[in-house]
């Protein structure tokens, strides 16, 4: 008999709500779901399998990855899944920070999530910052990182972001004030507010600020607001894969002496030499260290 048949599609869960799920269906379907409880944990950006009639989340496919965070109980939460790559923002004011883009890049390569810069508010660049801003944006291309330059006080400005946001789930990560909001606000009007027209005229669209959200695009891209990802990026990293994340110690590395060489104190390291005849940046060279100690240092402290 079909009509006793389960129906069940793939759909993307875009909200967790606690008792129910906001999920969007492959056909553009906005729906709203109950979850087993086997399902727990089950965030934003899982792809999940709906009995569509029944209105239930039967079973969550394997995630590509999934940012955690501590709870206030000291265990991990996940927060959003199935990321596939992230926008990294900066601007020549709030003041740029060297040590915090690399933390991300670091994250991120750890996450296995492409990266792409965002030099915005390139309308306040004047005679004063253009060398510096010019040489930040020529050290992140030299090594390799995709970098858009653009302001989101200028109309178009955001045009070269569409194609890259297409079918792609993109979160939006840098230091407050370096205009993110003002770029998802000026891309949003083209997506559909999942969240909110789901609770409508329910409660329900009271507990989003807590929850991640994913904004649909109409170029069927999504894009995350979660402010768990801006916080915990650094999150339980392997202090190892450090290294891994800076292309050009990875270059170098191969010519040190030892091969687990760290970079230390060991003789004949070819990246302190990079370092030392300019062809490693040393702000670059100064982040890698500062990280490598923050991570041995917070799990002496066991936040991580
Ligand atoms: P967020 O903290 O990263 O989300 O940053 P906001 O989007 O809240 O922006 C911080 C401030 O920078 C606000 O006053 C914005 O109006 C301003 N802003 C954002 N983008 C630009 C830009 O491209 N040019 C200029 N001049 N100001 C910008
Ligand atoms: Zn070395």
């Amino acid at each position: 008999m079909t009509d006793s048949k389960q129906r069940s599609i793939v759909a993307t869960v875009t909200a967790n709500f606690g008792e129910n799920f906001s999920v969007l269906t492959e056909q553009g379907d906005s729906l709203r779901c109950f979850a087993r409880k086997s399902l727990e944990g089950t965030v934003a950006g899982d792809r999940v399998l709906v009995d569509e009639q029944q209105r239930v989340i039967l079973k969550r496919l394997k995630r590509d990855n999934v940012f955690e965070r501590p709870n206030d109980f000291g265990k991990v939460k996940s927060v959003v899944a199935n990321i596939d790559q992230a926008f990294v923002v900066f601007a020549s004011e709030p003041e740029f920070s060297c040590l915090l883009l690399d933390r991300y890049l670091v994250a991120l390569h750890q996450k296995k999530i492409q990266p792409i810069l965002l030099l915005n508010k390139t309308d306040l660049i004047d005679e004063d910052s253009r060398d510096t801003i010019e040489a930040i944006c020529a050290l992140y291309e030299s090594l390799g990182y995709p970098l858009i330059k653009l302001s989101a006080k200028t109309e178009q400005s955001l045009k070269p972001l569409q194609p890259l946001l297409a079918e792609k789930n993109s979160v939006f990560l840098g230091q407050s004030g370096v205009g993110k909001s003002s770029i998802i606000n000026q891309l949003l009007p083209e997506a559909k507010q999942l969240v909110n027209t789901v609770s409508e005229g329910s409660k329900l669209g009271q507990h989003t600020t807590t929850t991640s959200q994913l904004f649909a695009l109409e170029s069927s891209g999504f894009l995350v607001d979660s402010p768990g990802i801006r916080d915990f990026l650094l999150w339980h990293i392997n202090d190892l894969a450090v290294a891994e994340a800076y292309p050009e110690i990875v270059e170098q590395a191969q010519f040190c002496r030892f091969r687990n060489c760290r970079h230390q104190n060991e003789p004949n390291c070819a990246v302190k030499q990079a370092v030392e005849n300019g062809e490693i940046a040393t702000s670059r060279w100064e982040s890698f260290q500062k990280i490598q100690q923050e991570i041995q240092t917070s799990k002496h402290n066991k936040l991580w």
